[in-house]
């Protein structure tokens, strides 16, 4: 029989502690976002019953529904979810994922750091959480930032008051050993601490490669298939 959502989020959270016992690190200090996209708000829901309430998702026109169809179902004093935006982000998309999305894990060019500097300035009272995405390939037409613009990048995001720098992302490329990658990503978290102590986070960890991710030091782990099951 087919293992069930509870039994798939519950063998994860024990592989989660055991990756941190390993690292000598607290599986307190890393924090699970299930990537609910390719699935309906049902699902969502259903996590929500399980405890979970970090949610990503890369596609904004499915998220803005299914945030919208989740906040809907939710019973009175239910533990509301959080959403993240994990995918690239087209900047006419800006506006919609303001109105959903508190975390943008994939802020990757100037344009869009542009962009919403542009829509911040309109709503003075809001704040967005950001991660700045590493381009980890030596192909600059990949999406994110390159190691040499890095630390230019970084004070452009600080010089936004509305945006709150949490860290550094990365998706460790498939063809690759990814802990070379885990470890370019380390390497960038450090940089951009030295421009600002807080920005301490580290977005990284897929279904695939999120143990390894968190002896490199994973804060944020982005995980969808291993527990949401294929679609
Ligand atoms: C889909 C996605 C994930 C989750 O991938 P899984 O392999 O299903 O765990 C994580 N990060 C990003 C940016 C994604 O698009």
């Amino acid at each position: 029989m087919e293992a069930s959502l509870k039994d798939r989020l519950e063998s994860i959270h024990q592989r989660i502690d055991l990756a941190a016992k390993a690292a000598n690190r607290s599986s307190d200090e890393i924090e699970l976002v299930v990537v609910t996209k390719n699935h309906g708000f049902e699902l969502a829901l259903e996590l929500l019953g399980l405890g979970e309430n970090q949610f990503g998702e890369n596609r904004d026109q499915e998220a803005a529904a299914k945030a919208q169809q989740l906040a809907q179902a939710l019973s009175p004093g239910q533990l509301a979810p959080t959403w993240h935006f994990v995918g690239q982000l087209q900047t006419n998309k800006v506006k919609s994922m303001l109105t959903y999305s508190s975390v943008l894990h994939s802020l990757d060019r100037a344009s869009l750091l542009n962009e919403l500097a542009k829509h911040l300035a309109k709503t003075p009272e809001r704040a967005l959480d950001v991660f700045i995405e590493l381009n980890l390939t030596d192909d600059p037409n990949r999406g994110g930032i390159e190691p040499k613009t890095l630390s230019a990048f970084t004070e452009q995001v600080l010089a936004v008051p509305q945006l709150r720098l949490l860290g550094v992302m990365g998706v460790a490329g498939l063809d690759v050993d990814p802990a070379v990658d885990f470890e370019r990503i380390l390497n960038s978290s450090q940089q951009v601490q030295t421009l600002s102590s807080s920005a301490k986070y580290i977005s990284a960890g897929m279904s695939g490669d999120f143990e390894q991710a968190i002896g490199y030091g994973a804060t944020h782990l982005r995980i969808g298939t291993a527990i949401t099951g294929k679609r």
